[in-house]
This record gives C-alpha cells, sequence and structure tokens, in this order.
C-alpha cells in the first residue's frame, strides 16, 4: 500500500506530515512511500534525505496524489489538491472539519475515507496521537518568546549598579496545552506569572509550574463536558468574566490567551475597555487569533496597535519552529497510522475508540455532526 507526503500549499506552512526517520519505520511496517519533491524543504529535510531513507520521489502533486492509496498531510488540502484525491483512497490530517462542510462534502462525493487528527480523544491510550498537544505545546512557548520581543521591558528581575529591574508581570487566560507551556516558559524567562481557566482543575497544575492560580466570583454552569473540554458558556457569564478580570489584565505586562471551546468561535475575553486600562507598552499575545480572536481588535497575522497596546494575532506558530513540529507530527501520526495497520495495510477497526472518534468520512457518508459555530 503506497502512502504519499504530500508538500503542504497553504502559505507559510513549513511543516511536512512525515519526517525523513519517519519513512523508515513506515517501510518497516509493510507501506511503501512516496514524497513530493521539496515537502521537507520548508523544516530543512532535503529529498536526497527522503531518497536515502527509501522514499520515492514523486516530481509533482499529480504524480503524488496519482500513485497513493493514504495521503498522510499536516493541513486540509485546497479544493483543487483535494480533487486529486484518488476515489477509495484515505485521508489523514488536520480536517478541522467545524469549518469545513464543503471539503467533507467534495471528498465523500469522491469516496475518500478521511480521518481528522483534531477529533483524537484526550486519552491515555491516544497520547502518542495527540497532535493538538503537541501543536499547542509550540504554541505556548512560542507565545510568550513573541511577547518578551515585543515588550519594551526586561522579563527577570535584574539588580545592576544602575539599580534593580522588577520582573515583568505575565498574565496567561486558558490553562490548557498552550497555557501551561506559556506559564513555563514565562517562568523560566523569570517573569511573575498568574493564570486563569475556567476550569478549576488547572489550579494545581498551574501552581506546580509556579504560577498563581486566579480565582474569580462567577462559577460557570457547566465548567467541562465528559471530554474534559471547556463548554461554551452564555453572553452574561463572559460579560461577569470580563468584568473581573479586567484588573489583573490591567496590571500585567504581557498577557497571552488561549481560550478556546471545540467547533465555536473563540470566546471574547479582553474587549477595548480592558485594553485601554493596561499600561502603555504593555503587549497581548492572542493564539486564539485564527478562531477570532479572545481580545477585541485583534488582527489576524498582524501586530496592531490599540491605545498603546501591542496586539499580536499571529496565527500557525507551530510552523515557525517546522523542525521540531515536523518530528512531533511524525510521531503522532505514525502512531495514529500504525494504531489502524494489519499485515503491512490499512484496516481500521470500527470497535477502537480512536477510530471511531476520528473516522469522519466512510463509504461515501459523512459521519461528523457538525455543531453549529454560535457565539460565545
Ligand atoms: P483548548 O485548546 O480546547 O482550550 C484552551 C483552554 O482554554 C482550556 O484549558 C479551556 O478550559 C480554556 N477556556 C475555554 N474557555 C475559557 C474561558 N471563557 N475562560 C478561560 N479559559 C477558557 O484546550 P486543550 O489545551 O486542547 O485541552 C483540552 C482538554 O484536554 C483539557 O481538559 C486537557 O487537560 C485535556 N488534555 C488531556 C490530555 C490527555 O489526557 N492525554 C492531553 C492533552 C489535553
Amino acid at each position: 500500500m503506497m502512502i504519499g507526503i504530500p508538500r503542504e500549499k497553504a502559505a507559510g506552512e513549513n511543516r511536512v506530515a512525515i519526517i525523513p526517520p519517519g519513512v523508515t519505520q513506515l517501510l518497516e511496517s509493510g507501506y511503501e512511500v512516496i514524497v513530493e519533491s521539496g515537502a521537507g524543504l520548508g523544516a530543512h529535510f532535503t529529498d536526497e534525505e527522503y531518497r536515502h531513507c527509501g522514499a520515492i520521489i514523486a516530481d509533482d502533486a499529480e504524480s503524488l496524489y496519482r500513485q497513493s492509496q493514504v495521503i498522510l498531510k499536516v493541513l486540509a488540502p485546497e479544493p483543487d489538491e483535494a480533487a486529486l484525491i484518488q476515489p477509495e483512497s484515505t485521508l489523514i490530517c488536520l480536517l478541522n472539519p467545524w469549518f469545513n462542510r464543503p471539503l467533507l462534502e467534495q471528498l465523500a462525493d469522491r469516496s475518500v475515507q478521511a480521518f481528522s487528527l483534531d477529533l483524537v480523544p484526550r486519552t491515555t491510550r491516544a497520547q502518542s496521537m495527540d497532535v493538538l498537544s503537541a501543536m499547542a505545546g509550540i504554541s505556548g512557548y512560542r507565545a510568550v518568546l513573541n511577547g518578551a520581543m515585543a515588550l519594551p521591558r526586561y522579563f527577570p528581575m535584574l539588580m545592576t549598579a544602575a539599580g534593580t529591574i522588577h520582573p515583568a508581570r505575565v498574565l496567561v487566560i486558558g490553562a490548557g496545552v498552550a497555557g501551561l507551556m506559556a506559564i513555563a516558559t514565562a517562568r523560566r524567562l523569570g517573569a511573575v506569572v498568574e493564570a486563569y481557566d475556567l476550569r478549576p482543575e488547572v489550579k494545581e497544575q498551574v501552581n506546580s509550574l509556579g504560577a498563581d492560580f486566579i480565582e474569580i466570583e462567577v462559577p460557570p454552569p457547566t465548567a467541562s463536558g465528559s471530554d474534559g473540554y471547556a463548554k461554551a458558556q452564555n453572553a452574561e457569564f463572559y460579560a461577569a468574566q470580563r468584568q473581573q478580570l479586567a484588573e489583573c489584565v490591567a496590571r500585567a505586562d504581557l498577557v497571552v490567551t488561549t481560550a478556546a471551546v471545540p467547533g465555536k468561535p473563540a470566546p471574547k475575553l479582553i474587549d477595548r475597555d480592558m485594553i485601554h486600562r493596561m499600561k502603555s507598552g504593555s503587549v497581548i499575545v492572542d493564539l486564539a487569533a485564527d478562531r477570532g480572536g479572545n481580545v477585541e481588535g485583534t488582527v489576524l497575522n498582524r501586530k496592531v496597535d490599540l491605545d498603546g497596546v501591542t496586539v499580536v494575532g499571529h496565527a500557525n506558530h507551530p510552523s515557525r519552529v517546522p523542525v521540531h513540529a515536523s518530528q512531533l507530527l511524525t510521531r503522532n501520526i505514525t502512531a495514529f497510522l500504525l494504531n489502524m495497520t494489519r499485515e503491512g495495510a490499512l484496516d481500521p477497526d470500527p470497535e477502537d475508540d480512536i477510530v471511531a472518534a476520528t473516522r469522519v468520512i466512510h463509504e461515501g457518508r459523512i459521519l461528523h455532526d457538525q455543531e453549529p459555530a454560535g457565539t460565545v
């Protein structure tokens, strides 16, 4: 069975789904591997390295898709790429199924079987396949580095002959995987860190990283679901939350926001009034920029000045660490594929909870129930 690794076509995307050592593992598992010429260049892997590990190199996307029965990608394909995927073949990538219905329909019409890595359950057994966690860790790390570079101050406390520098104050809102990495990175750089999350159960993790957990007085009616994800709340809750967080936001030099609810636009946690109360020169890094942003005034992929506060809305931070992002993706995607491999061929077990959770198209039918992307 031939596995195809295409070059990612999205603007600014430097990652690749499988790096050369991953090819060796796929070959040992009984697959053949074809890689589109230049697929690894954004992550600094050459065609020669892929060849050395046993891959065939395809000159272009047409040739790659024509020969592949399984496609391993990072991001969802564009419509022209999806049109090249062979009927009855299988696509595995971050499909973002809540927001990509037309693509799902196009793939279903072509009888392409599709698995969405966004839907890998956050369970112990699926940990090695957890692409979202691997990428969120990079985002949290990069958010703090971006914030530190945009801040017109030092991060650490310094006692110098020219006087004492007080440490930067960092506030992290949303202490999931990205938020916890942001806390750890800011602490390593010497900042004083506070953090808040809708889910009170993360308090212990926040404290264990040396940060203070902020508790506010309006408990949400439903903090999280059985899947561990936060639930969307009503407008009154978000208004109360903004009111109570305003003080903490105002005293921070850097705020990193990471709050997300799967399948929904990002909740608005910081409004213009709150920004207005921040010190001039403060920075906000909005990691939810690609889902509409946690901050009123975030501009996707831009750094904007709002009342003297820099708001950074860069998306796809993992693509800016493409070597390690691709290395982690290789481990995740290979583990995911091998979980569905029997005797050197793809043979998903419908009884397997990971297969059931991630298979979004099977035998021409869309299995993913699209939740309405309501306002939160
Ligand atoms: P995410 O990216 O979906 O959301 C980021 C954070 O934002 C979450 O912590 C969420 O609670 C928070 N949030 C949402 N709305 C908020 C609001 N209004 N105010 C403040 N915070 C808000 O989260 P994630 O990092 O992908 O983690 C999701 C869940 O999966 C968590 O329960 C996490 O512990 C769990 N998880 C489990 C495993 C595992 O067991 N293998 C691995 C990774 C994550």
